[in-house]
């Protein structure tokens, strides 16, 4: 039973059945969990979102309508820099962004840094960083140590 108070299958199976069953729900498992009314303050993933590293600096961008770059889905307070006024090669390769990613993977996100964008409300990459996680976690010692080399 979601917390909602609706079977899972059943709301899962009527989405479905509207789109004529032509479609993959994505993470319906956190849809469940941001309608349910189990956490008032909202704050579902808090655990989850400490317990694994943020890697959405490498994987992720978001180009807003007045040009700012958001560095993920909720940091739009938080622009890495506007491509109106430079490359975006150059926002990506910047110091603002390495900071960024830096911040993002080592610090839990009770940290001030991450107050303008309030991570624990919702991160909607979560599922994005829980599938890096996977795939870095299966590598090689070498292998592990060869990508952080990199992704300095
Ligand atoms: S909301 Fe926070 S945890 Fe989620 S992608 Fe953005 S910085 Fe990372």
């Amino acid at each position: 039973m979601a917390a909602s108070g609706i079977e899972k299958s059943t709301l899962e199976g009527a989405v479905k059945k509207k789109a004529g069953g032509k479609i993959h729900l994505d993470n319906f498992e956190g849809f469940l969990k941001r309608i349910s009314k189990a956490n008032p303050a909202g704050q579902y993933d808090r655990a989850e979102i400490d317990a694994i590293p943020c890697y959405v600096g490498w994987i992720f961008s978001r180009i807003l309508a007045n040009g700012d770059i958001s560095p993920c889905c909720r940091g739009v307070n938080m622009p890495m820099g506007n491509i109106l006024e430079q490359s975006f090669r150059s926002i990506w390769e910047s110091v603002k962004y390495r900071d960024f990613r830096c911040r993002a993977k080592y610090l839990k996100k009770s940290a001030p840094f991450f107050t303008m964008i309030g991570c624990y409300e919702f991160c909607d990459n979560l599922m994005h960083n829980r599938q890096v996680h996977k795939r870095i976690s299966g590598l090689k010692t070498g292998q592990r140590r060869h990508l952080e080399k990199l992704s300095r």
